[in-house]
């Protein structure tokens, strides 16, 4: 196993840490819905990809109809 030669301290530790921040998602408008999604990905709302139709989306569910 491998055993750190010093010890890290809170400051070296803390400024290493201060690039960990999550940087926000860059969307894309979807040319065909104009709803936001991921670049390079089908769109999750109407499943098209660079203008056709790759994911054949459900209808709209009724989710009181299953319930019952
Ligand atoms: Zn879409």
């Amino acid at each position: 196993m491998a055993v750190q030669q010093n010890k890290v301290s809170k400051s070296r530790r803390n400024m290493r840490r201060a690039h960990d921040a999550l940087v926000a998602a860059n969307p894309n408008e979807c040319t065909n819905c104009g709803e936001l999604k991921r670049p390079h990905h089908v769109c999750p709302s109407c499943g098209s990809y660079d203008g056709r139709d790759v994911v054949a989306m459900a209808a709209e569910v009724d989710l009181d109809e299953d319930a019952a």
